[in-house]
């Protein structure tokens, strides 16, 4: 079969690579027929490198038609399923309070590090993962989400990943009825947040630096500040003015670590390649605060006792925090991947005709496959108002 394989720091490939088999009574083969691209591919794309090993196969967002299945699942060769992006048993005590990500049959012991994820380095398991003409996928008498045939995949892609993401990031932001949010970064992630979060009736300020990526969220209600039109202004104080001088209930940071190739990520990343794996991964925290630059701003400008939902991906093992300010603040922190299945019954209702979250026009741009090295370029440079890429096959 045809799959994105990683090779290094900003280069992919799509090459022909064995296709996958059943191994256990519980896998499932399926046909994807579309698969997203991520801002958390990006990570892997330029600053996890020492994580990966070449020749893996990228992506988690995908949809497509089961193909073949294990003797223990009980989907049916045609089934049309979402495949959630982490690995889950669905029956462990993680699973049954609903922190999938957390499963403790599936969670990658060695590495310390919680449940299985698909094509996202040896920390998460080594999965094969999504951009690929076929997909294993293990424990596929849990996870797979099945959804009716008729809609075009992207009306239902989306619970893979960016629908629960952005779902629980604003679950956890907490904030009450008809209360402010502000949303760090509106790529995909952020986007969506903001859709979900001004559906439900609050006061959404949006914050990036991509003036299409802005265009997108005003469109479903958020008010919008360019940092680079900030000339000189603090993004806190412009936002404490429009929330009566206090700042926002809650902020979403779904910026994350410095995912574009900062100086300092990019010597964080030299360091860590020529260490042995577990230092390695204590070394990439040292890349210092700019890793940390969107988080400090959430600190910065959450009311006091609000609260901060981190939904933007960190990976350093030691990264420095204001613990003053935060401390004094009673800033209220929630973060985490997100748990797929724990809100897919909450979101569904959404995916209908009428389109509240706008997920049929959600993807920015739509590619085959072979244009995949492509797509991480723009997506990463943010280039052509490339925000969701999705593949077809
Ligand atoms: P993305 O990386 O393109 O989005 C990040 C956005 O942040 C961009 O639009 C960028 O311009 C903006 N940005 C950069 N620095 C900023 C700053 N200082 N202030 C404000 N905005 C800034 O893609 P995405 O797919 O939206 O991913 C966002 C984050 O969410 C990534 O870290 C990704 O790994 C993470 N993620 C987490 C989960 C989860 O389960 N928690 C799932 C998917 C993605
Ligand atoms: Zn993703
Ligand atoms: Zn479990």
């Amino acid at each position: 079969m045809r799959a994105l394989t990683w090779h290094g720091t900003r280069d992919v490939r799509v090459e022909t690579v064995p296709d996958p088999v059943i191994q256990e009574p519980t896998d499932a083969i399926i046909k994807v027929t579309s698969s997203g691209l991520c801002g958390s591919d990006l990570h892997l794309y330029e600053v996890l490198g020492p994580f990966m090993t070449e020749g893996d196969i990228l992506g988690h967002e995908p949809i497509g038609i089961v193909e073949d299945v294990g003797s223990a699942v009980d989907l049916k060769v045609g089934d049309r399923v979402v495949v959630p992006f982490q690995i889950a048993c669905g029956s462990c005590e993680m699973c049954d309070l609903g922190l999938q990500t957390q499963c403790e049959t599936t969670q990658v012991r060695d590495q310390g590090m919680g449940a299985a994820l698909y094509g996202y380095t040896k920390l998460y398991g080594s999965v094969p993962g999504a951009q690929a003409e076929y997909l294993r996928v293990p424990r596929a008498d849990y996870n797979p989400i099945k959804v009716p045939d008729g809609p075009a995949d992207d009306r239902f892609l989306y619970l893979s990943d960016v629908l629960p993401t952005a779902w629980q990031a604003v679950e956890y932001a907490a904030i009450p009825a008809g209360g402010s949010v502000v949303v760090l970064g509106a790529g995909p992630i952020g986007d969506m947040a903001c859709r979900i979060a001004a559906h439900r009736g609050h006061h959404v300020i949006a914050v990036d630096l991509v003036p299409e990526r802005l265009a997108r969220v005003r469109k479903f209600g958020a008010e919008t500040i360019d940092l680079r039109d900030l000339e000189g202004h603090e993004v806190a104080d412009m936002i404490r003015n429009v929330t009566e001088g206090r700042g926002p209930d809650a902020v979403i940071d779904a910026v994350g670590m410095e995912a574009h190739g900062s100086p300092s990520a990019t010597v964080a990343q030299r360091l860590a390649a020529m260490l042995p794996d577990r230092i390695a991964e204590r070394m990439m925290h040292t890349a210092g605060v700019d890793r940390l630059a969107s988080l400090h701003a959430a600190v910065d400008i959450v009311r006091r006792g609000g609260t901060i939902s981190i939904v933007g991906v960190y990976g350093g093992a030691a990264d420095p925090m204001p613990m003053l300010t935060m401390f004094d603040k009673q800033v209220q922190l929630r973060m985490g991947q997100a748990n797929v299945r724990r809100w897919v019954d909450d979101i569904l209702p959404f995916l209908t005709d009428d389109d509240p979250l706008g997920v049929d026009s959600f993807a920015s741009h739509r590619m085959p496959l072979e244009d995949a090295p492509y797509a991480y370029e723009i997506f990463q440079a943010k280039k052509d108002g490339a925000c969701k890429i999705v593949f077809s096959l």
